[in-house]
């Protein structure tokens, strides 16, 4: 007899991760591997995240602390938040998973954009809820169209900021305007994976918003600038009522004792930070200029990576820089993805994209 699966299991598609480097060099006999494809921070993660993780080995019989409650604690005295107001996720993948568990019965209704992080649709679509797809303008979030969509069956609003793939983001101006316009019974997911890098003064102060009480969640990550991919640990923070309702689906160990140890230490290193911050800023400003000398026009990023049509099939592209050693990513038709990475990798990924182009 065949399986039996439920259709809306079946109509999905496993998610497609990055390559990872060694599965390359065993592939193409490559002794060197640049990654520029999942946003990872190219400095690594802090040294202090690296002793903790040392110091948190001995203990490994017991099982993690369940409340995570000093990385908890960390997270909501610096956020000035109640720790109650603070949750954590094995990545914040997994947080959306919840909230798409919590939030919605069979055929509830999720907004989001149609070029935006991936994994939305896959779990609306695994909790089988239904994903309504509103397209992007000019590269950014549509927050009148998005607000536009909301009926009575919307639980969820997924406002990725600065967004994945594309690097732009919404201001306050316009977050305020789209909140004003959502009823109640609908919670606003700022996906916020990127914010430390961002530089625009205009960027919303979203945790201003979960204190106000208002029906939002707060995602950020230890995966992205501070270096712990990993490890897989990440946080939400919204309304002590939505985090117990997540609460009451979340498996009682989802982050594990050396994630909530490096995580602890990774959020108490702000020079790490900071230089991380500033090695993005200067490979930006690098990758644009020699994309631009290259004839492509990245559109302008809030994040570590740039958007770029390279004019002709991204997939194409994607598997020539492959072939000499550079791991990118491609989204859909001619967009690929590249993440900002250390100076000389900018500059080999540059170089390889160019005999790509030009192979004569
Ligand atoms: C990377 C990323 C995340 C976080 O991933 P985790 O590793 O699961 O914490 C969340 N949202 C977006 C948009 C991302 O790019």
């Amino acid at each position: 007899m065949p399986l039996k699966v439920h259709p809306d299991i079946a109509s999905l598609s496993p998610y497609v991760p990055g390559k990872p480097i060694e599965e390359l060099q065993r592939e193409l006999g490559l002794a060197r591997v640049i990654k520029l494809a999942s946003n990872e921070n190219p400095l690594g993660p802090s040294p202090k995240a690296l002793a903790a993780l040392s110091e948190g080995t001995a203990t490994l019989h017991r099982y993690p602390d369940g409340g995570a409650f000093r990385l908890r604690e960390a997270l909501a005295d610096r956020l000035k938040v109640t720790v109650d107001q603070v949750i954590l996720g094995n990545g914040s993948d997994e947080i959306l998973g919840l909230l798409a568990r919590a939030f919605l019965a069979p055929g509830d209704e999720a907004v989001m954009a149609d070029q935006t992080f991936v994994i939305y649709k896959m779990e609306v679509t695994a909790a089988h809820g239904k994903p309504i797809i509103v397209p992007l303008k000019q590269w950014r979030h549509n927050l009148q169209a998005m607000a536009d969509a909301i009926t009575d069956r919307t639980r969820l609003l997924f406002l990725c900021n600065p967004n994945n793939p594309t690097g732009t983001m919404v201001s306050a101006d316009e977050v305020e305007h789209l909140l004003s316009r959502v009823p109640t019974h609908v919670v606003v997911v700022f996906d916020e994976a990127y914010f430390e890098y961002v530089q625009n003064p205009q960027f919303p102060d979203s945790i201003a918003y979960v204190k106000q009480g208002r029906s939002v969640i707060v995602l950020r990550t230890f995966s992205k600038i501070y270096g712990l991919a990993g490890l897989r640990i990440g946080y939400g923070v919204a309304t002590a009522e939505i985090t117990n309702f997540l609460n009451r689906i979340r498996p009682p160990f989802n982050t594990n004792s050396l994630a909530q140890r490096a995580a602890l230490a990774a959020l108490g290193d702000d020079e790490h930070v900071a230089r991380s911050r500033a090695v993005i800023e200067a490979g930006m400003e690098q990758m644009v200029k020699g994309l631009t000398a290259l004839g492509f026009a990245p559109i302008p990023s809030e994040a570590n990576f740039v958007y770029v049509d390279v004019g002709r099939d991204g997939r194409a592209v994607f598997e020539a820089m492959l072939r000499e050693g550079v791991i990118i990513r491609h989204i859909e038709g001619r967009m690929v993805r590249v993440t900002i990475g250390l100076e000389e990798e900018n500059r080999e990924f540059l170089a390889a994209l160019k005999r790509v182009l030009h192979p004569h």
